[in-house]
């Protein structure tokens, strides 16, 4: 397995829609290698929670999430989802400010609203289709995800721009906060 080099906010890549995969596709030996490349490199990165194809330079509608707890979210339970093809159908609620950052981002944390709750229709690694509802910090990353394979980018949605901070202040942050 291999840990892929990941495309930096700036990449063209990053900005294009992404295309659909068929379910023969989603099938094939390219892109079940290309999944389990997708989760080991995740994996191995302690902070991300999720990876789209495009942040590894390929232009398709596949992202990897897979959250685990990381020093700044000690809380988090692992969970792991492929999401292929995935459309959000609902959003409940109003939105919420999330912190949030992208490992395609040189390292800056924003506040970005976002819906506390989503419906998705979504096909898995076997190209089964699947609907259910999301809340939680599960649904914060959907939105996330699901952007990315769009061409948006969390910078696009963050409304409070003096809420922008490094990473090394967002982790002093988050530690104070539970002191
Ligand atoms: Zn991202």
């Amino acid at each position: 397995m291999k840990i892929l080099r990941r495309r930096q906010f700036g990449n063209p890549v990053l900005r294009q829609k992404t295309t659909r995969l068929s379910s023969a596709r989603i099938q094939s030996g390219e892109i079940q290698d290309l999944i389990a490349d997708m989760r080991n490199t995740l994996e191995r990165r302690q902070y991300g929670v999720g990876l789209a194809a495009p942040q590894i330079g390929k232009s398709l509608a596949l992202s990897v999430i897979g959250i685990k707890p990381t020093p700044t979210r000690p809380e988090l339970q692992r969970q792991n989802l492929v999401i292929i093809n995935p459309e959000i159908t609902k959003l409940y609620g109003k939105k919420d400010n999330m912190w949030e950052g992208c490992v395609s981002g040189a390292e800056m944390y924003a506040q970005v609203p976002r819906h506390k709750k989503v419906r998705l229709k979504w096909q898995d690694e076997n190209a089964k289709t699947h609907e259910k509802n999301f809340a939680g910090f599960m649904a914060h990353v959907i939105q996330h995800e699901v952007d990315h394979l769009d061409g948006i980018l969390f910078v696009d949605r963050v409304e409070d721009t003096k809420t922008y901070m490094t990473f090394s202040e967002y982790k002093k942050m988050t530690r104070t906060k539970k002191a």
